[in-house]
């Protein structure tokens, strides 16, 4: 498909009417694990699914298009996309990640580096000074940027950093997991490779684990296939089949999440038992002007500090309805989290101080349900901290 076409065309038309046995508008699910030879000694183009399935390219193609990259690989889990990226890597070969990065991403590349199979350092990325003497001392095959950043959406100047690598290398990957390439395209900032978890905003419906890996090149592409035949980390027929499905709405739901989440902060910024609002879209947040420079959008994730401490973050959940309190993000639903003791818990106290997680932290991933029943509910829930 042209690439001149709005991103929320692409998605919506993306590989319609490509059945060619009925004519089917949707195309259809293929599930099967192999494909019969046409003729005895002739390749073809699929033969066998852990290989490559017509369902799963429909996807791959669809995100390639909306990323702006030449090809994608589309794996089962967010975390087998980042596996697969780890291919690229020998035994001496460094990554330079961030120090607040997701923490599958982090226990991976530490449990790795453990066996021997690559070696990593762990940078505060906003500081560019301190990354590129990172960069020139360790010299590293690869610089992981994950921004905004979770639980405390700070934002790293992309854009900076592939200037920095442009004398060595190195290649830059991004995972573009919390903005989709609705709200950010870093091909265009200078990345090589971008991934997602899919089974966040690109699938949309909380239903589904996936992941995908966009390249810029033929090479990397061709890698990539490669290592996820090899290792066997692609994605199911009937996975890509509900994601592609998600995706037709992803430019819809991004800016409704977005409408919310700004309606949201706004509302937490000035409420009296709110100590501190962590989203990039409020202009007094610090990371707002950068964000404005390369995002395209601000997205529907934030995190807030209330008054107190453990005691006032249980009452506030007690009493907090039309959130559920669970992991995860990017769906259709509101989502409230502690991130303390749930999706940063395996980091040690001091370490989560570090990184700037207090025990009070609240983290939301904001849904597309009505906006005023979720303000009345934050509301309400707030009130209850009191007593
Ligand atoms: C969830 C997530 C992952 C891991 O993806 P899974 O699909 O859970 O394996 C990686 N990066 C980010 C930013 C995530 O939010």
């Amino acid at each position: 498909m042209k690439s001149n076409i709005s991103k929320n065309t692409i998605a919506i038309r993306a590989a319609l009417e490509s059945d060619e046995q009925f004519g089917a508008v949707i195309p259809p699910v293929h599930l099967t694990t192999t494909f019969a030879f046409k003729q005895f000694g002739v390749e073809q183009q699929y033969d066998y699914t852990r290989t490559a399935n017509p369902t799963r390219d429909a996807l791959a193609e669809a995100v390639t298009v909306l990323e702006g990259g030449h090809g994608a690989t589309v794996t089962s889990s967010g975390m087998s996309a980042i596996t697969l990226v780890t291919a690229l890597l020998n035994p001496n070969d460094y990554v330079i990640a961030p120090h607040d990065c997701y923490g599958g991403t982090f226990r991976l590349f530490s449990r790795l580096e453990k066996r021997g199979l690559l070696r990593v350092k762990y940078v505060d990325q906003r500081d560019l000074n301190l990354l590129e003497q990172t960069i020139n001392q360790y010299q590293p095959k690869i610089v992981w940027v994950e921004t905004p950043s979770n639980p405390l959406l700070r934002v790293v100047d992309v854009q900076a950093i592939s200037e920095i690598l442009k004398q060595g290398n190195a290649l830059l990957v991004v995972d573009n997991t919390f903005l989709t390439p609705i709200f950010q395209t870093p091909f265009k900032l200078g990345a090589d490779i971008v991934i997602h978890s899919t089974t966040k905003y690109i699938n949309g419906h909380t239903d589904v684990v996936g992941g995908i890996v966009v390249t810029k090149n033929e090479t990397l592409h061709q890698t990539m296939q490669e290592w996820a035949n090899i290792l066997g980390l692609s994605g199911a027929p009937f996975d890509s089949y509900l994601t592609l499905r998600g995706l037709r709405t992803l430019q819809l739901r991004m800016k409704a999440h977005e409408k919310t989440a700004l309606a949201l902060a706004e509302v937490l910024a000035e409420h009296p038992l709110v100590v501190k609002v962590n989203y990039p879209g409020l202009s007094s947040d610090p990371n707002h002007s950068l964000a404005k420079k390369q995002q395209l959008g601000f997205g529907g994730m934030l995190s807030f500090e209330i008054k107190g401490g453990l005691q006032e973050v249980e009452k506030f959940f007690k009493h907090i309805e039309c959130f559920s309190l669970a992991e995860s993000l990017g769906g259709f639903e509101s989502l409230v989290c502690h991130p303390y003791t749930m999706t940063h818990a395996p980091l040690s106290s001091e370490d989560k101080k570090k990184a700037g997680i207090s025990e009070n932290l609240i983290r939301i991933s904001v849904g597309i349900e009505e906006e005023e029943d979720l303000i009345k509910s934050l509301l309400k829930a707030l009130e209850k901290t009191r007593k």
